[in-house]
Order: structure tokens, then sequence, then C-alpha cells
């Protein structure tokens, strides 16, 4: 949760007196490369595999439990996956050496790396071949930054914010890649500052587009919305950062993991109630949260979304540009 609050129209009048609709945005919930990762995981505990995952298979605690339950364990390294456990790969995909150790070792994978990741990784080992200093658009610790640079032989430099690039002395070549999660306007930002910096830029607009599209409806509707709801695991990055775009559009902005945590306090006065929610959250989990809202204020849900407007992500076009600054 961002901020406490009341709703933007703030009025004392009753919710009960007044016509409240919970909105929900387009392309809210699960993503393409979450939904395969969920698939070839399932169809493995259907088949029967022991299966091992380097870390939660997906940033929602409750479906990370029901796998569990049903024989997907969790661990830290390649050394904790057991003799005839299947490794797992996550949709951020894991550095190169990872998967070369557990073929050494005979460990069979499952790859679910999502193919907006494997294409960054492409990407940046691309650009340090063709000799390019790779410049990673990212969050420093998160694993699919950690997978990108372990698909680069050479170091790479990484870059969360513009101020970081303003601090950084680039070589004369740079290449640069984006964390499929990132926003599109802290991409855009960072490739501007680099460009003041070096003789020869080329960069590769990585971000998935299942990210953007989901980014570009929860900013739509926080934008004409009174209260905006987020829901997702508080460990995804893709939904905290649904949570920043909402809050910077100045709507009260609330970042729940479950039904429970709404509070009828927020809805005060609030007509129009948004409802966006990160890759990972399941569709059942947002219609939970809707219903709650819906207790709370007397509010009428809106009709479920139709297929296409829920997933997102349908292609993969990327927008890659070069250019060679004047004057450096
Ligand atoms: S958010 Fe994008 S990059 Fe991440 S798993 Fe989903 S589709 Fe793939």
């Amino acid at each position: 949760m961002l901020s406490e609050g009341s709703a933007r129209t703030g009025s004392a009048e009753g919710p009960s007196s007044r016509a409240v609709r919970v909105l929900r945005a387009d392309f809210a919930g699960f993503c393409p490369g979450v939904e395969r990762a969920l698939a070839l995981v399932e169809a493995a505990l259907a088949q029967g595999h022991p299966l091992c995952s380097l870390g939660p298979l997906i940033h929602n605690d409750q479906v990370v439990r029901r796998l569990a339950d049903e024989g997907l364990r969790c661990a830290d390294v390649l050394d904790d996956v057991r003799p005839g456990e299947t490794l797992v790969v996550r949709t951020h995909g894991v550095p190169a050496s990872v998967t070369r150790q557990a073929a050494a070792r005979g460990v069979r994978v499952i790859d679910a790396t999502c193919r907006f990741v494997r294409r960054a990784h492409q990407r940046a080992h691309d650009l340090a071949e063709a000799g390019y200093q790779v410049c990673i658009v990212g969050d420093r610790d998160h694993p699919e930054v950690l997978g990108i640079t372990g698909s680069v032989s050479a170091e790479c430099l990484v870059l969360e914010t513009p101020e970081q690039a303003e601090a950084c002395a680039p070589g004369p070549r740079v290449g640069v890649v984006a964390q499929t999660t990132q926003t599109a306007s802290n991409y855009r930002d960072i490739v501007g500052v680099l460009a003041t910096k070096c003789r020869e830029l080329v960069a590769h607009n990585t971000l998935c587009n299942a990210t953007a599209d989901r980014q570009s409806a929860a900013l739509r509707l926080a934008q004409s919305a009174d209260v905006m709801l987020v829901v997702g695991g508080r460990h995804s990055a893709n939904t905290r950062r649904l949570v920043e775009i909402c809050a910077a559009t100045g709507t009260p902005t609330y970042h729940v993991e479950g039904p429970d945590e709404a509070k009828s306090e927020w809805f005060v006065g609030a007509r129009a109630i948004g409802v966006t929610a990160g890759a990972s959250t399941p569709n059942e989990h947002i219609a939970a949260v809707e219903q709650r809202v819906a207790e709370l204020t007397g509010a009428m849900v809106g009709p479920p979304r139709p297929a296409s407007a829920r997933t997102g992500g349908g292609d993969d076009d990327e927008g890659a540009a070069g250019c060679t600054p004047s004057g450096a």
C-alpha cells in the first residue's frame, strides 16, 4: 500500500446511496509467460514427476502452496535439487551456467523461461559478441537480471535509475537491453542519458508486451477511477510497478494480496473503484477482491473481461534503436 487516505471524492455520503462500480482493467492478472509455466508444471505433476524450482515458481504464495501440496518443491540453489527431481526453470530464466551444470549432472530440466526473457538474454549475448558494453535497465538483484548478466561473458552494467546512468562511465560503444517488467519511461530515460555518454549506442527495447499492456491499461483506469486496488504478491516486481504507476496519477492506490486486506474507509465517497492485478495473480483472487469490495460498498461489479483482454502480450515486436550521438 502506498498511501492511506479517503477516496478522491471525499464525500461523507454513505456508499449505499450512490451508484458505485467496480471496474477491472484490461489485461489484469496472469500473463502468457505465467500461464505457460503453470501449464508445464501442472502437466508434469499430473504425470507424477517430483519437481523442484529454483525459487518460488511465481510470486503468489497461495498458488505456490497449492503446487507444493501437489509435489513442486522449492530450492535456493542447484545443489539442493534431490536425485530424481526434475528442475523447473522459472519464467525469470537462469544464468547459462545453471543449465550447463544441470546438464552435466544429468538433472532433467523443464524450462519455463518466458520467451520475452529469452529474447533479452539473446539480445544481450549478441551485443556483447559484437563488442558492445552491455547495459541492463533493471533491478540489480532481480533473478531475471542475474539471468541476463549470466548470458553474457563480459561484465554488464546494471542501471536502475537515470541518476545511476548519469553517474556511470560506460565505454564508447554501448548496447542496452531491459528487464522485461521495467516501465517504458524508465527505459527511455536511461537510454536518453546513456546516449549522451558514448560514441555509439544500440538499444533493444526488451520490455514485454504483456507488461506494457497491463501498465497502460492500469494507467488509463487509474486516471478515471476514484480509488485503485492492485492485487498481487508483495514480492512481485511487476505488481509493485503497477502500484507505482497508479499512485503516480494521484488516485489513492492500495496494494492488496487478498480480499481480507480491503478496508471500507478506503472507499468513502468513491463511485468508480478500479482493480488491476499483477501477472502472477489468478483470476479467482481478483474476483474475490472485487466481491469483497462489493460487500463493503454495495458496488456493482463490472462484467468479466473477454478472453482477448485478459492476458496480453500477443506478439513480440521489439523497438530496437541505434544512434551515434553527435559530438560524442
Ligand atoms: S510478465 Fe512478461 S516477461 Fe514476465 S513472464 Fe509474463 S509475459 Fe513473460
